[in-house]
């Protein structure tokens, strides 16, 4: 079964076209700075409450990280290096149960120390190389805090963008043009093992179906951090959060405008006996 998806992904664009234009706008601004190494006061203590942010949320839920960074910030009043620091046993938890250091603690020990040494820019900088010799959030914290600032060149890889990789037959894509190995083998590997090739395979997809899709003079196929602020929008459950739940838990097939290019949606259809053609393009 092939499928264009050039089309669909379209489509997609213009569902979310208006907020995704305003959050460019906001992440073009940022990545500015960075690159120009411009950045105000606040705007640094902005990044150090971000990256906190970022690893206070791993392993866990987004949601809540905002108010405990509130709550932090109430008690500790500034995020500027030396005062997280400083404050560092109220931010995050030193030791576990077996009086071990906890893995988020030494994480933040370890990006603190070379923040002390070394420009905040530069290291921004640096996440855009996954094997670059400085001190990492993750392969998804990584992306996520690249693409918050304006880097679409990274994908961060959260459970949206796999629900949408494997219903749409992007995964099966990439495996079949990019790789000798069947799709399954995906589940062999470690998580981050995992999580880089799924962010390999949107970035693939992007350059395959994306090259004529542009927004705020951004090409998708070079930025395709663009199209991972789509899918969140629209197969993320939290409409509260502005997601449209559309390819949430229960997909909405009926009123996805992707549905045309989409392979769940495809073999749902031939599944009900109701065979649509079976080439798309
Ligand atoms: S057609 Fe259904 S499965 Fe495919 S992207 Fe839309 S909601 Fe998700």
């Amino acid at each position: 079964m092939k499928i264009d998806y050039r089309d669909g992904i379209k489509r997609l664009i213009k569902e979310y076209e208006p907020v995704t234009r305003s959050k460019i706008a906001e992440g073009v601004k940022w990545r500015g700075k960075i690159e120009s190494n411009t950045l105000s006061s606040d705007e640094r203590e902005n990044l150090f409450r971000n990256i906190i942010g970022q690893i206070l949320v791993q392993g866990r839920n987004a949601k809540g990280v905002e108010t405990q960074l509130d709550k932090i910030e109430e008690k500790i009043r500034n995020w500027s290096l030396e005062n997280i620091e400083k404050n560092i046993d109220d931010i995050i938890k030193r030791k576990d149960k077996k009086g071990r250091i906890t893995r988020k603690y030494a994480l933040a020990s370890a990006i603190l120390e070379h923040l002390r040494e070394n420009n905040i820019c530069k290291w921004i900088l640096g996440l855009l190389e996954v094997d670059a010799d400085i001190p990492h959030l993750g392969p998804k914290s990584d992306a996520d805090f690249l693409k918050e600032h304006g880097f679409y060149e990274r994908v961060p890889i959260d459970r949206h963008t796999q629900r949408f990789l494997f219903r749409t037959g992007a995964l099966h894509w990439f495996f079949k043009k990019h790789s000798s190995e069947d799709v399954y083998t995906i589940f062999a590997g470690s998580y981050q093992q995992r999580i880089r090739l799924l962010e390999k395979c949107l970035v693939e997809f992007c350059k395959e179906f994306c090259s004529d899709v542009s927004i705020e003079k951004l090409n998708l196929s070079e930025n395709p951090g663009i199209l991972d602020i789509i899918i969140w929008r629209h197969c993320g459950e939290d409409e509260k959060l502005g997601c449209a739940n559309i390819c949430g838990i229960e997909p909405k097939c009926n009123i996805c405008v992707f549905r045309e290019t989409c392979l769940w949606d495809r073999l749902s259809q031939l599944m009900l006996g109701n065979p649509q053609q079976s080439e798309i393009g």
